[in-house]
This record gives structure tokens, sequence and C-alpha cells, in this order.
């Protein structure tokens, strides 16, 4: 079974939308396989974005994301990856589709309350970078 990697960014946290976020992973069919509180260091958080280290953005969204706890989460579904970004909608809330998580529940395009992997060998890279395999619990 396909699996992928959401971040409950710090925003999510300090909004107190744990919970609601993951009710809406799981309604749609999601299984948690997986999961972590950790409050990342600038150095962590920028070695997870490492990709993105010459965008204009890349202070911002390191400072943002290490401001706070987030909670990284594997899930496990048939077409993970592709129906995580489908659920959590485009990366800016104003462009997100109605319903999507972003949509629902973020405030801007840099704190947009949830992170998913955006294919499938990203996804095993980003799992890695925050769980060991005993990590990740089999479903019973
Ligand atoms: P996504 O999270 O949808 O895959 P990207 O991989 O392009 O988006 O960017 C990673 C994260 O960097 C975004 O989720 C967002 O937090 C931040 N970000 C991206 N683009 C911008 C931007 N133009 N301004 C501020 N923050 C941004
Ligand atoms: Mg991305």
């Amino acid at each position: 079974m396909e699996k992928t990697l959401a971040i409950l960014k710090p925003d999510c946290v300090r909004k107190n939308l744990i919970g609601d976020v993951i009710k809406q992973i799981t309604e749609a069919g999601f299984r948690v396989r997986g999961m972590r509180m950790v409050w990342l260091t600038a150095e962590t958080a920028g070695g997870f974005y490492e990709v993105h280290r010459e965008r204009p953005f890349f202070q911002d969204l390191v400072a943002f994301m290490s401001s706070g706890p987030c909670v990284p989460i594997v899930l496990e579904k048939d077409n993970a990856v592709a129906d995580f970004r489908a659920l959590i909608g485009a990366t800016d809330p104003a462009d997100a589709a109605e319903g999507t998580v972003r949509k629902r529940f973020a405030d801007s395009k840099g704190e947009n309350i949830v992170h998913g992997s955006d294919s499938v060998e990203n996804a095993a890279i980003e799992i890695g970078y925050f769980f060991a395999g005993r990590d990740l619990v089999a479903l019973g």
C-alpha cells in the first residue's frame, strides 16, 4: 500500500487544529501508520526543505517551521501521495479548492497548515527524515 508523509505544521498545532485536521484525513480513508510531535531546529527544517534553499521564501519557511512543534504523520492508502495532495489543496489557500484542508484552515501561502509529499520517491525520503522502520506500525 502506498505511503505519504504529512506534517501538521506549527500553525496547525498553535491553532489547536490537530484533531480537526486528522479527522478530515482519516475520514478521507487514510490510515495512520506512524506519528510524532517534534520541534524542529532551523537546521533540521532547512534540511527537510533543502530543495527550496535558493528560493526567496526559504528563510521565512525555515523560521516558521522551527517556530513551534509540528506533527509528522505517515499515512497509508491506495494512491496516497496524489490523493493526499488533492485533500490538502493548493499551496496558497486562496487558490485551494473548496473543502480542502488548506482552504478550510490556512491563513496564507507560507502558513498553510499541512505538508504533503509530492511524489512516491520523495515520500520515502521524507518518511525516512522523521521515522525509522521500527517506528511504522503494521495495521492490524
Ligand atoms: P507545497 O507545500 O504545496 O508542496 P512548495 O513545495 O512549493 O509547496 O513549498 C513548500 C512550502 O514553502 C509551502 O507549503 C509553503 O509553506 C512555503 N511556500 C511556498 N511558496 C511560498 C511563497 N511564495 N511564499 C511564502 N511561502 C511559500
Ligand atoms: Mg512541496
